[in-house]
Protein backbone atom coordinates (compact mmCIF):
# COMPACT_ATOMS: atom_id res chain seq x y z
CA UNK A 1 0.00 0.00 0.00
CA UNK A 2 3.59 2.23 0.89
CA UNK A 3 4.28 1.12 -2.51
CA UNK A 4 0.67 2.07 -4.87
CA UNK A 5 0.84 5.66 -2.92
CA UNK A 6 4.55 5.94 -3.49
CA UNK A 7 5.00 6.78 0.44
CA UNK A 8 8.21 5.68 2.18
CA UNK A 9 8.03 5.49 6.37
CA UNK A 10 9.90 8.42 6.87
CA UNK A 11 6.72 10.71 5.01
CA UNK A 12 4.72 9.69 8.15
CA UNK A 13 5.99 12.26 10.94
CA UNK A 14 2.61 13.20 12.57
CA UNK A 15 -0.65 12.11 13.05
CA UNK A 16 -1.83 14.39 10.22
CA UNK A 17 0.61 12.41 7.70
CA UNK A 18 -1.40 9.70 8.34
CA UNK A 19 -4.19 10.21 5.88
CA UNK A 20 -1.68 9.87 3.16
CA UNK A 21 -2.41 6.13 3.97
CA UNK A 22 -5.42 4.10 2.58
CA UNK A 23 -7.65 2.50 5.59
CA UNK A 24 -7.23 -1.12 6.17
CA UNK A 25 -9.82 -3.46 6.32
CA UNK A 26 -10.23 -6.40 8.07
CA UNK A 27 -10.48 -8.13 5.28
CA UNK A 28 -7.28 -6.22 3.88
CA UNK A 29 -5.35 -8.56 7.22
CA UNK A 30 -7.28 -11.20 6.62
CA UNK A 31 -5.99 -12.29 3.15
CA UNK A 32 -2.24 -10.85 3.65
CA UNK A 33 -2.14 -12.03 7.39
CA UNK A 34 1.59 -12.53 6.64
CA UNK A 35 2.80 -9.63 4.99
CA UNK A 36 1.19 -8.03 8.21
CA UNK A 37 3.47 -9.27 10.16
CA UNK A 38 6.26 -6.76 10.87
CA UNK A 39 10.50 -8.37 10.21
CA UNK A 40 11.20 -10.17 13.36
CA UNK A 41 7.69 -9.90 14.81
CA UNK A 42 8.87 -12.49 17.46
CA UNK A 43 11.04 -10.03 19.26
CA UNK A 44 8.17 -8.08 20.07
CA UNK A 45 6.46 -11.14 22.27
CA UNK A 46 3.28 -11.25 20.59
CA UNK A 47 0.31 -12.22 21.93
CA UNK A 48 -2.05 -13.69 19.11
CA UNK A 49 -5.97 -13.46 19.58
CA UNK A 50 -8.93 -13.59 17.71
CA UNK A 51 -11.96 -11.79 17.67
CA UNK A 52 -15.40 -12.16 15.73
CA UNK A 53 -16.78 -8.63 16.34
CA UNK A 54 -20.26 -7.61 15.67
CA UNK A 55 -20.36 -9.37 11.93
CA UNK A 56 -19.77 -12.95 13.19
CA UNK A 57 -16.65 -13.10 10.67
CA UNK A 58 -13.25 -14.53 12.65
CA UNK A 59 -10.67 -12.56 12.80
CA UNK A 60 -7.48 -13.29 14.04
CA UNK A 61 -4.59 -11.06 14.89
CA UNK A 62 -1.32 -10.79 16.73
CA UNK A 63 -0.57 -7.85 19.02
CA UNK A 64 2.61 -6.42 20.92
CA UNK A 65 3.17 -7.61 24.53
CA UNK A 66 3.89 -3.46 25.44
CA UNK A 67 0.35 -3.00 23.57
CA UNK A 68 -1.54 -5.35 25.77
CA UNK A 69 0.01 -3.89 28.73
CA UNK A 70 -0.42 -0.41 27.84
CA UNK A 71 -4.27 -1.08 26.73
CA UNK A 72 -4.39 -2.40 29.96
CA UNK A 73 -2.96 0.22 31.97
CA UNK A 74 -5.75 2.39 29.87
CA UNK A 75 -8.47 0.02 30.84
CA UNK A 76 -7.73 0.20 34.59
CA UNK A 77 -7.61 4.09 34.01
CA UNK A 78 -10.76 4.23 32.30
CA UNK A 79 -12.28 2.13 35.22
CA UNK A 80 -10.65 4.58 37.41
CA UNK A 81 -13.18 7.09 36.37
CA UNK A 82 -15.96 4.80 37.87
CA UNK A 83 -13.87 5.01 40.77
CA UNK A 84 -11.62 1.55 40.69
CA UNK A 85 -8.68 1.27 42.05
CA UNK A 86 -6.39 -1.81 41.64
CA UNK A 87 -7.41 -4.70 43.45
CA UNK A 88 -10.95 -3.82 44.28
CA UNK A 89 -13.23 -6.58 44.31
CA UNK A 90 -14.95 -7.10 40.64
CA UNK A 91 -17.89 -9.36 39.22
CA UNK A 92 -17.79 -9.71 36.06
CA UNK A 93 -20.32 -10.80 33.43
CA UNK A 94 -18.38 -11.25 30.71
CA UNK A 95 -16.24 -13.92 28.50
CA UNK A 96 -12.94 -14.64 29.54
CA UNK A 97 -10.77 -13.40 26.24
CA UNK A 98 -8.01 -11.08 26.60
CA UNK A 99 -7.89 -11.28 30.38
CA UNK A 100 -7.52 -15.07 30.77
CA UNK A 101 -4.36 -15.29 28.22
CA UNK A 102 -3.17 -11.99 29.41
CA UNK A 103 -3.12 -14.06 33.03
CA UNK A 104 -1.03 -16.74 32.28
CA UNK A 105 1.59 -14.48 31.50
CA UNK A 106 1.48 -12.26 34.67
CA UNK A 107 3.13 -11.89 37.72
CA UNK A 108 2.09 -12.90 41.49
CA UNK A 109 1.27 -9.19 41.99
CA UNK A 110 -1.17 -9.15 38.88
CA UNK A 111 -2.36 -12.51 39.87
CA UNK A 112 -3.34 -11.16 43.24
CA UNK A 113 -5.75 -8.81 41.74
CA UNK A 114 -6.91 -11.23 38.92
CA UNK A 115 -7.97 -13.65 42.25
CA UNK A 116 -10.02 -10.38 43.63
CA UNK A 117 -12.35 -10.82 40.51
CA UNK A 118 -14.84 -13.26 40.25
CA UNK A 119 -16.40 -14.29 36.82
CA UNK A 120 -20.06 -15.21 36.03
CA UNK A 121 -21.31 -16.69 32.47
CA UNK A 122 -22.61 -14.19 30.15
CA UNK A 123 -23.71 -16.99 27.77
CA UNK A 124 -25.65 -18.43 30.18
CA UNK A 125 -28.75 -17.15 31.49
CA UNK A 126 -31.52 -19.25 32.82
CA UNK A 127 -33.50 -18.44 35.68
CA UNK A 128 -31.59 -21.19 38.16
CA UNK A 129 -28.41 -20.32 37.20
CA UNK A 130 -29.39 -16.64 37.71
CA UNK A 131 -30.47 -17.55 40.94
CA UNK A 132 -27.49 -19.36 41.35
CA UNK A 133 -25.67 -16.08 40.19
CA UNK A 134 -27.33 -13.76 42.53
CA UNK A 135 -26.50 -15.89 45.53
CA UNK A 136 -22.55 -15.75 44.81
CA UNK A 137 -22.92 -12.53 44.30
CA UNK A 138 -24.36 -11.56 47.90
CA UNK A 139 -21.46 -13.57 49.43
CA UNK A 140 -18.66 -12.27 47.11
CA UNK A 141 -20.30 -8.38 47.67
CA UNK A 142 -18.25 -7.11 44.44
CA UNK A 143 -17.34 -3.55 44.93
CA UNK A 144 -17.93 -3.12 41.46
CA UNK A 145 -19.82 -5.16 38.17
CA UNK A 146 -18.51 -5.14 34.88
CA UNK A 147 -20.22 -6.74 31.63
CA UNK A 148 -22.46 -6.81 28.49
CA UNK A 149 -25.33 -4.37 29.25
CA UNK A 150 -27.46 -7.05 27.09
CA UNK A 151 -26.14 -9.63 30.40
CA UNK A 152 -26.88 -7.13 32.94
CA UNK A 153 -29.93 -5.95 31.99
CA UNK A 154 -31.07 -9.73 32.38
CA UNK A 155 -29.35 -9.92 35.64
CA UNK A 156 -30.82 -6.71 37.12
CA UNK A 157 -34.55 -7.58 35.57
CA UNK A 158 -34.02 -10.91 37.75
CA UNK A 159 -33.19 -9.12 40.74
CA UNK A 160 -36.01 -6.76 40.08
CA UNK A 161 -38.99 -9.44 39.86
CA UNK A 162 -37.23 -11.67 42.48
CA UNK A 163 -37.08 -8.23 44.75
CA UNK A 164 -33.49 -8.84 45.50
CA UNK A 165 -32.55 -5.17 46.76
CA UNK A 166 -29.58 -5.84 48.28
CA UNK A 167 -26.62 -6.11 45.82
CA UNK A 168 -25.34 -2.48 45.81
CA UNK A 169 -21.63 -1.83 43.92
CA UNK A 170 -20.18 1.60 43.87
CA UNK A 171 -20.23 1.32 40.27
CA UNK A 172 -21.15 -0.44 37.18
CA UNK A 173 -19.09 -0.55 34.11
CA UNK A 174 -20.37 -2.04 30.79
CA UNK A 175 -18.60 -2.83 27.59
CA UNK A 176 -18.67 -4.24 24.37
CA UNK A 177 -22.12 -3.80 23.35
CA UNK A 178 -24.02 -0.37 22.69
CA UNK A 179 -25.64 0.65 25.93
CA UNK A 180 -29.24 1.49 25.23
CA UNK A 181 -30.92 4.59 27.75
CA UNK A 182 -33.50 1.86 29.11
CA UNK A 183 -30.63 -0.68 30.36
CA UNK A 184 -28.66 2.38 31.68
CA UNK A 185 -31.91 3.17 34.06
CA UNK A 186 -32.67 -0.15 35.23
CA UNK A 187 -29.30 -0.83 35.90
CA UNK A 188 -28.89 2.57 38.06
CA UNK A 189 -32.22 1.72 39.30
CA UNK A 190 -31.42 -1.69 40.53
CA UNK A 191 -27.90 -1.72 41.47
CA UNK A 192 -28.25 2.00 43.16
CA UNK A 193 -25.19 3.47 41.63
CA UNK A 194 -23.83 4.97 38.21
CA UNK A 195 -23.17 2.95 35.50
CA UNK A 196 -20.21 4.01 33.19
CA UNK A 197 -19.63 2.72 29.61
CA UNK A 198 -16.70 1.94 27.87
CA UNK A 199 -15.68 1.41 24.47
CA UNK A 200 -12.57 -0.65 23.45
CA UNK A 201 -11.37 -2.65 20.04
CA UNK A 202 -8.20 -4.44 21.20
CA UNK A 203 -7.49 -5.30 17.58
CA UNK A 204 -7.22 -1.81 16.73
CA UNK A 205 -5.66 -1.01 20.05
CA UNK A 206 -8.13 1.48 20.71
CA UNK A 207 -9.89 2.78 24.31
CA UNK A 208 -12.54 5.28 25.31
CA UNK A 209 -14.28 5.34 28.57
CA UNK A 210 -17.20 7.64 30.43
CA UNK A 211 -16.56 9.75 33.59
CA UNK A 212 -18.49 11.07 36.09
CA UNK A 213 -19.78 13.44 34.12
CA UNK A 214 -21.25 10.83 31.75
CA UNK A 215 -20.91 13.32 28.50
CA UNK A 216 -19.66 11.36 26.76
CA UNK A 217 -16.45 8.92 26.23
CA UNK A 218 -12.59 9.84 27.26
CA UNK A 219 -10.40 8.80 24.29
CA UNK A 220 -7.05 7.07 25.42
CA UNK A 221 -5.28 9.06 22.30
CA UNK A 222 -1.92 7.95 23.96
CA UNK A 223 -2.44 4.59 23.38
CA UNK A 224 -3.85 4.63 19.65
CA UNK A 225 -4.66 7.72 17.13
CA UNK A 226 -8.58 7.34 16.44
CA UNK A 227 -10.01 8.93 13.23
CA UNK A 228 -13.94 9.42 12.20
CA UNK A 229 -13.81 9.00 8.69
CA UNK A 230 -16.56 8.37 5.86
CA UNK A 231 -16.58 5.45 3.15
CA UNK A 232 -13.81 6.95 1.12
CA UNK A 233 -11.45 7.13 4.33
CA UNK A 234 -11.17 11.14 4.67
CA UNK A 235 -11.94 12.35 7.99
CA UNK A 236 -15.76 13.31 9.12
CA UNK A 237 -16.80 16.78 11.11
CA UNK A 238 -17.64 17.02 14.20
CA UNK A 239 -21.02 15.81 15.50
CA UNK A 240 -20.95 13.46 12.09
CA UNK A 241 -21.28 10.06 12.26
CA UNK A 242 -17.75 8.08 11.07
CA UNK A 243 -16.28 4.67 11.13
CA UNK A 244 -13.52 4.54 14.12
CA UNK A 245 -10.08 4.48 12.60
CA UNK A 246 -7.33 3.32 14.44
CA UNK A 247 -3.41 3.47 14.68
CA UNK A 248 -1.98 1.61 17.25
CA UNK A 249 1.16 3.61 18.57
CA UNK A 250 2.72 0.28 19.93
CA UNK A 251 1.80 -2.60 18.32
CA UNK A 252 5.36 -3.54 16.34
CA UNK A 253 4.24 -7.01 15.88
CA UNK A 254 1.79 -6.47 13.64
CA UNK A 255 1.29 -2.79 12.69
CA UNK A 256 -2.22 -1.65 12.59
CA UNK A 257 -2.24 1.51 10.66
CA UNK A 258 -5.17 3.50 9.96
CA UNK A 259 -7.19 0.00 10.93
CA UNK A 260 -10.90 0.34 10.23
CA UNK A 261 -12.47 -1.24 13.16
CA UNK A 262 -15.84 -1.55 11.95
CA UNK A 263 -17.56 0.62 14.85
CA UNK A 264 -19.34 3.61 14.28
CA UNK A 265 -18.84 6.79 16.50
CA UNK A 266 -19.23 10.58 16.98
CA UNK A 267 -16.28 12.84 17.65
CA UNK A 268 -16.53 16.21 19.82
CA UNK A 269 -13.96 18.61 20.23
CA UNK A 270 -15.86 19.99 23.08
CA UNK A 271 -13.78 19.95 26.55
CA UNK A 272 -15.10 17.41 29.48
CA UNK A 273 -16.32 19.69 32.90
CA UNK A 274 -14.53 17.16 34.28
CA UNK A 275 -11.27 19.05 33.50
CA UNK A 276 -9.51 15.55 32.03
CA UNK A 277 -7.98 16.83 28.51
CA UNK A 278 -8.68 13.56 26.55
CA UNK A 279 -10.51 14.08 23.45
CA UNK A 280 -14.39 13.22 23.90
CA UNK A 281 -15.97 10.67 21.52
CA UNK A 282 -19.42 11.77 21.92
CA UNK A 283 -21.29 8.69 21.04
CA UNK A 284 -20.58 4.86 20.18
CA UNK A 285 -22.97 3.34 17.65
CA UNK A 286 -22.90 0.29 15.23
CA UNK A 287 -22.14 -2.37 18.63
CA UNK A 288 -26.21 -3.09 18.55
CA UNK A 289 -26.22 -6.97 19.02
CA UNK A 290 -29.65 -8.54 18.96
CA UNK A 291 -30.43 -11.75 21.74
CA UNK A 292 -31.82 -14.89 21.48
CA UNK A 293 -34.64 -15.82 23.69
CA UNK A 294 -35.61 -19.55 23.25
CA UNK A 295 -38.94 -21.64 24.86
CA UNK A 296 -37.50 -23.09 27.60
CA UNK A 297 -35.93 -19.66 29.37
CA UNK A 298 -32.52 -19.62 27.88
CA UNK A 299 -31.76 -15.92 26.66
CA UNK A 300 -28.03 -15.72 24.74
CA UNK A 301 -26.66 -12.22 24.09
CA UNK A 302 -24.77 -11.76 21.03
CA UNK A 303 -21.20 -10.93 22.18
CA UNK A 304 -21.43 -13.99 24.23
CA UNK A 305 -22.25 -16.02 21.16
CA UNK A 306 -19.28 -14.69 19.35
CA UNK A 307 -16.94 -16.28 22.06
CA UNK A 308 -18.47 -19.76 21.53
CA UNK A 309 -17.86 -19.11 17.55
CA UNK A 310 -14.21 -17.64 17.30
CA UNK A 311 -12.65 -21.18 18.62
CA UNK A 312 -14.15 -22.12 15.14
CA UNK A 313 -12.53 -21.98 11.46
CA UNK A 314 -15.59 -20.21 10.14
CA UNK A 315 -15.52 -17.48 7.02
CA UNK A 316 -18.87 -16.22 8.16
CA UNK A 317 -21.80 -17.27 10.84
CA UNK A 318 -24.89 -16.39 11.18
CA UNK A 319 -27.77 -17.21 13.86
CA UNK A 320 -31.08 -17.01 12.65
CA UNK A 321 -34.67 -17.62 14.67
CA UNK A 322 -37.64 -17.84 13.67
CA UNK A 323 -39.44 -19.88 16.25
CA UNK A 324 -38.11 -20.13 20.09
CA UNK A 325 -37.71 -23.94 19.78
CA UNK A 326 -35.13 -23.62 17.01
CA UNK A 327 -32.08 -22.32 16.31
CA UNK A 328 -30.36 -21.97 12.70
CA UNK A 329 -26.95 -22.13 12.30
CA UNK A 330 -25.91 -20.53 9.10
CA UNK A 331 -21.96 -21.10 8.48
CA UNK A 332 -19.38 -20.17 5.68
CA UNK A 333 -16.63 -23.19 6.07
CA UNK A 334 -13.40 -22.19 6.73
CA UNK A 335 -10.51 -24.16 5.37
CA UNK A 336 -9.77 -26.33 7.99
CA UNK A 337 -12.92 -27.17 9.29
CA UNK A 338 -13.98 -30.52 9.45
CA UNK A 339 -17.77 -32.37 10.71
CA UNK A 340 -16.45 -33.31 13.70
CA UNK A 341 -16.12 -29.21 14.09
CA UNK A 342 -19.74 -29.61 13.48
CA UNK A 343 -20.74 -31.97 16.28
CA UNK A 344 -18.67 -30.32 18.83
CA UNK A 345 -20.50 -26.88 18.19
CA UNK A 346 -23.76 -28.39 18.09
CA UNK A 347 -22.71 -30.31 21.67
CA UNK A 348 -21.74 -26.91 22.80
CA UNK A 349 -24.59 -25.34 21.61
CA UNK A 350 -26.87 -27.24 23.29
CA UNK A 351 -25.15 -27.26 26.32
CA UNK A 352 -25.51 -23.58 26.84
CA UNK A 353 -28.80 -23.22 25.56
CA UNK A 354 -30.02 -26.40 27.00
CA UNK A 355 -33.09 -28.93 26.44
CA UNK A 356 -35.77 -28.55 24.29
CA UNK A 357 -34.24 -26.53 21.52
CA UNK A 358 -33.40 -28.05 18.29
CA UNK A 359 -30.21 -26.64 16.81
CA UNK A 360 -29.89 -27.10 12.71
CA UNK A 361 -26.64 -25.84 10.95
CA UNK A 362 -26.81 -24.99 7.32
CA UNK A 363 -23.76 -24.79 5.36
CA UNK A 364 -23.83 -22.37 2.57
CA UNK A 365 -21.16 -20.27 0.29
CA UNK A 366 -22.71 -16.87 0.60
CA UNK A 367 -24.41 -15.08 3.78
CA UNK A 368 -26.29 -11.99 2.28
CA UNK A 369 -25.54 -8.47 3.60
CA UNK A 370 -28.54 -6.24 5.43
CA UNK A 371 -29.20 -2.62 4.05
CA UNK A 372 -26.43 -0.92 5.57
CA UNK A 373 -24.20 -3.12 3.75
CA UNK A 374 -23.00 -4.97 7.70
CA UNK A 375 -23.48 -8.32 8.00
CA UNK A 376 -25.90 -9.12 10.88
CA UNK A 377 -24.81 -12.42 13.07
CA UNK A 378 -28.40 -12.77 14.59
CA UNK A 379 -31.71 -12.19 12.96
CA UNK A 380 -34.18 -12.99 15.36
CA UNK A 381 -38.12 -12.39 14.73
CA UNK A 382 -38.67 -14.04 18.02
ZN1 LIG B 1 -14.84 13.87 31.71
Amino acid sequence: MFKAKGLKPSDIKSAEDLLKLPIVTKDDIRNNFHEFLSRGFRRYGPISNSTSGSTGEPFRYCIDRKSVGIARAALWRGWGYAGYRFGDKVAVFAGLSLGSRLQQSLGRAAKKVFDRVMYFPAVNLRREILKANAEKMLQFNPKFIRGYPSSLYFFANFLEKEKIHCIHPKAVITTAEMLFPYQRNLLEKVFRCGVFDGYGAYDGGTGAFECEKHSGYHMAVEKAVMEFCDDDGNQVSEGEKGRIVATDLFNYAMPFIRYDTGDVGIYSSEECSCGRKLPLMKQVLGRTTDMLRFSNGAVLSGPSLTLIFKDFDFKQFQLVQDRDDLLLVRVIKGETYVDDDTRRLQKILEDVIGEGVEIRFEFVDFISPTKSGKWKFIISHV
